[in-house]
């Protein structure tokens, strides 16, 4: 295979955490990965000891921010010719209950966590249109299945992705993109260190059957799953990662 005919994945929010994972996952594959974070330094560092300089492609940007965006994208097509995989990971997290949820705090969390993926898919969607296809994986939660306290900004974020995604998969199937989420349970990031106080982790283990949280491993082997051909014939769906929360049904306080 010659190295314009390897697939490309774009992976937002990959400086750490889950993302960084499945950038990994990904060239493990044999895929070239564009990394993209808003913490610069910390994706070099990523990026850099990933050891595959020639087929990784580390871009520093807000998916916030339209202008930036559409820049990272042109640089990824610029480098590599090509875009087979979106995956919309880069998120942020407020848990704090609705009267202590500044205005600015909202804003950003659907600017970060629904606008950021609609404006990165607008950006990609050409791309991927001209080549004939190519798949999309949007990160929600199972905060965005199950309602519960302190969390109105990012289960909402979470959950309004979610339709994002089921709509976006019925208006670009024609373009033959397919376009899916997967939902983590919780999965002990720098993320989950700032948000998950002792009291939601309590919770969280007597709630989840499998009674652990998940790894970041095992959240990328669905996401490059959903981008790979292997899942040729699913799109719109949304596949809880989470140990069983969302199946036993039990909500959190
Ligand atoms: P993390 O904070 O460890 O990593 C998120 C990455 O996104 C960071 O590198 C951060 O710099 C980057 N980022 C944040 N805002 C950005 C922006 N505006 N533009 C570009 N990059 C930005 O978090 P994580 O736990 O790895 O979370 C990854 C995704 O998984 C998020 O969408 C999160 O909501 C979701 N998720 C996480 C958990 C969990 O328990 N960790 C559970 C459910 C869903």
């Amino acid at each position: 295979m010659s190295s314009s005919d390897q697939k490309v994945a774009l992976v937002t929010g990959a400086a750490r955490g889950i993302g960084l994972a499945v950038a990994r996952k990904f060239l493990s594959e044999g895929w070239r990965v564009a990394l993209l974070d808003i913490q610069g330094a910390l994706l070099e560092d990523a990026v850099a000891r990933m050891d595959a300089a020639d087929r990784t492609l580390a871009l520093t940007c807000d998916v916030s921010d339209a202008a930036g965006v559409a820049d990272a994208m042109a640089a990824v097509i610029a480098r590599f010719g090509r875009l087979d995989a979106l995956v919309n990971n880069a998120g942020i997290a407020v848990f704090k209950p609705l009267l202590e949820t500044s205005d600015a705090e909202w804003s950003r969390v659907l600017d970060v966590n629904l606008s950021g993926p609609f404006l990165c898919t607008k950006a990609a969607a050409p791309a991927m249109r001209e080549q004939g296809g190519g798949a999309v994986v949007n990160i929600t939660s199972i905060s965005g299945l199950r309602a519960s306290t302190l969390r109105a900004a990012y289960g909402t974020s979470k959950a309004a992705l979610a339709h994002l995604t089921k709509q976006l998969a019925v208006e670009l199937a024609g373009l033959g993109i397919r376009v899916n989420a997967v939902a983590p349970g919780p999965v002990d990031t720098a993320m989950a260190k700032e948000v998950h106080s002792p009291a939601i982790r309590a919770d969280y283990h007597d709630t989840i059957p499998l009674n652990r949280y998940g790894l970041e491993e095992e959240l990328a082997e669905a996401v490059f799953f959903l981008c790979s051909d292997r899942a040729s014939y699913i799109t719109g769906q949304e596949l809880a990662v989470d140990g069983g929360f969302d199946a036993a049904g039990i909500g959190l306080p």
